[in-house]
């Protein structure tokens, strides 16, 4: 890198970022988990740290990281992983590449055709290339659009379409008759994870599923579509994983070890997260056909999509045949990493991440997160060079395969388990960027701490704190007067828990590592995601266009880890955890309540024939039938599991490690007696 430019570019930040007030004024509360010296120094290096990043970097190692079509086991993909980790070692300090073996599987043969029922018509299942999109045309790089990790397969059955395909709209199809049973089912993008719908569909006894992306949820009902505007065209499919990976995510074949060379695997026919049934996804050009030719009752409101053909969407049957042939085989998957040890606690690790690895060219999801945290991997090693030397170990990560399945991420926490368990202190993620407001997710035993490294950030665009804009943003968007007052008074604003999706998941639910997910967005809507339009064309046309937020981005996760790192003592806060838990406990028992009512109110109306008397004869539904009243949940508290005098990441149970049923390990401790607990080490 050229040295002059970035003392040019620090200076030019510098100044800038000056009027934002991370100016420490004598008498100023020091940090959360520092003394009023050290937090007196770490305030000086942390703004140093946040004049570092810089848009024009952002931009260029985005254009090189999504000039080809990266998937894990590409060409690209390996170049990138090597890119990456040179820069890493440009920038400092000791970098390594860590490969496993995983099951990755790429389609050779995909057909879907109407062969009854409606005009003979056969899915183009293609992107088209644009001409105004430089890299779309790169056919021969680009993986076709299909699911990850569906078992192939050839079924011609009638077509019933089932909504998101989640429990609720299988039980509005009961109610009208309608069973999947030996059927094809067609259900919309979006309303839950992908993956749960073929799971369910499976489950009701459907032999194939086709998922289509709907106008509705990301098309021209919307906006404006690609190019002109950045929602998704007729043509734009939504590639993506259909694991089961709420049972377990990572290489299907090795759960709970890393898959090494000699790591042992189970037969494919064995690995219970690959799909029951044969899944492919569509565009809505080729599911109209599809739509069109179904016959029978209207689908009800809520089931209709985009305005185009909603009247003539009735739930099915009618013929249809998707076919795919799916080739499973082993590619490599790679990781690489740099460290900066620490200098007092070297054994503790704070660790950060993006995956690298796209669907296709993949500028948004991931490059965006990933050029961030290169820029802040630069920005710790200028301060390594200019004296800084942190407490504790810092670990910069760059995953590869997370879109097929957590892979890196999750083999590298299992092949790691032991060394994470006992050095891990938090793990910080994200994973893609785009404009708007500083969105965290994660444990909250971090939550205060979050909430402190956003009140020193700064919006780029409205120079508000991203903690003001955020905090503006839930009052206006609060749904109650007392959710509304509750952000006015509590001093933190609350974070959304996580539960999967990306490459957090096995720091936190297996190896039971506190987490942060983190990332700018809410005004970059757009309809590109896993097709081959997320690209450095449509990134620089339509989301962070100036890669301020990307700036932003680097800010922010540079200096969470550069406070976690230096921290006297870590800065978890336990009071908030167990301010989380009561609500979660007050919203099982109104839940629970309300369930009872129901379920109460509806036996009832059964018994007085308020369902015979209202169903028209001409058009019956199936009335519902009596159910027994569930008893309000017991909560118990455990007696063994007292005080706060361990992090996060002994929470977990301390069961075998070697059952899948058991992958996921976290549990709940610390209850409400622990709530005085402040900042404390491990
Ligand atoms: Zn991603």
């Amino acid at each position: 890198m050229n040295r002059t430019a970035a003392i040019a570019s620090i200076l030019f930040v510098g100044i800038s970022l000056a009027p934002i007030g991370s100016h420490v004024a004598a008498d100023e509360q020091p940090l959360f988990g520092y003394s009023t010296e050290s937090s007196r120094t770490e305030r000086q290096w942390e703004e140093k740290l946040r004049a570092i990043p810089s848009p024009d970097n952002l931009r260029a190692y985005m254009q090189k990281l999504s000039a080809h079509p990266h998937h894990v086991g590409s060409q690209a993909d390996k170049a990138n992983a090597e890119w990456i980790a040179s820069k890493f070692k440009e920038f400092g300090l000791d970098t390594h590449i860590e490969q496993f073996d995983v099951l990755f599987p790429t389609p050779k043969e995909r057909l879907v055709e109407l062969v009854e029922g409606g005009p003979k018509f056969v899915a183009k299942l293609e992107e088209p290339a644009l001409s105004q999109d430089p890299t779309s045309d790169q056919k021969s790089e680009q993986l076709p659009s299909y699911n990850a990790y569906s078992i192939d397969g050839d079924v011609t059955a009638p077509l019933v379409y089932v909504n998101y395909g989640i429990p609720e709209d299988y039980e509005q199809l009961d109610h009208m008759g309608i069973s999947v049973k030996g059927k094809i089912v067609i259900a919309r993008y979006y309303h839950s994870w992908r993956g749960i719908k073929p799971k369910v569909a499976a489950e009701h006894g459907a032999l194939g599923c086709l998922i289509y992306s709907d106008p509705h949820e990301d098309g021209f009902v919307r906006g404006e579509t690609f190019p002109a505007g950045p929602f998704r065209p007729l043509d734009g499919v939504q590639r993506g994983s259909v694991a089961d990976m709420p049972f377990y995510p990572g290489d299907p074949l090795t759960p709970g070890v890393g898959a090494t060379k000699d790591a042992k695997r189970l037969k494919i026919e064995d690995a219970p997260t690959i799909t029951k049934i044969p899944v492919l996804p569509i565009s809505y050009a080729d599911a109209q056909p599809l739509l069109a030719a179904l016959t029978g009752r209207v689908a009800p409101d809520g089931w209709r999509g985009g305005p185009r053909h909603h009247l003539s969407r009735r739930p099915g049957p009618s013929e249809s045949s998707p076919q795919s042939e799916i080739e499973l085989g082993h590619q490599a998957t790679l990781r690489c990493h740099r460290e900066i040890q620490g200098a007092t606690f070297p054994d503790e690790w704070v660790i950060r991440g993006n995956h690298h690895d796209g669907w296709v060219n993949g500028a948004e999801d991931p490059i965006s997160g990933q050029v961030a945290l290169m820029e802040e991997a630069r920005a710790l090693g200028e301060l390594v060079k200019s004296g800084w030397k942190p407490k504790r170990t810092i670990i910069y990560c760059a995953w590869d395969g997370e879109e097929p399945g957590l892979l890196g991420s999750t083999e590298w926490a299992e092949q790691h388990y032991d060394e994470l368990r006992a050095h891990g202190v938090a793990y910080i993620n994200s994973d893609g960027n785009g404009r708007g407001y500083l969105g965290v997710e994660g444990s909250h035993t971090l939550e205060k701490f979050s909430n402190d490294i956003a009140h020193d950030i700064s919006d780029p665009e409205t120079k508000l704190s991203a903690w003001k804009r955020q905090r503006l943003h839930e009052i206006a968007n609060a749904k109650t007067p007392e959710q509304r007052e509750e952000i006015r008074k509590r001093p933190d604003l609350r974070i959304p828990a996580l539960g999967s999706g990306s490459d957090y998941t096995a720091f936190l639910q297996h190896d039971g590592v506190a987490s942060l997910n983190i990332g700018f967005g809410g005004e970059d809507e757009g309809g590109i995601y896993h097709s081959i339009y997320d690209d450095f064309y449509w990134y620089t046309h339509f989301s962070d266009t100036d890669f301020v937020y990307g700036r932003a981005l680097a800010q922010t996760g540079g200096t969470a880890i550069m406070r976690l790192a230096d921290a006297d003592l870590l800065p978890f806060e336990f009071g908030n955890l167990s301010d989380t838990v009561q609500t979660y406990l007050k919203e099982l028992k109104t839940l629970s309540q309300k369930m009872q009512d129901d379920i109460k109110e509806r036996n009832k109306e059964i018994e007085e024939g308020v369902f015979k008397a209202t169903d028209d004869p001409k058009k019956p539904l199936v009335p519902p039938s009596v159910e027994a009243v569930p008893p309000p949940p017991e909560f118990r508290s455990d007696g063994k599991r007292r005080g706060c005098h361990q992090s996060q990441r002994w929470g977990i149970s301390k069961s075998s490690r070697t059952s899948q049923r058991q992958w996921r390990r976290r549990t709940f401790f610390c209850l409400p007696r622990c709530g005085q607990q402040n900042a404390h080490r491990q």
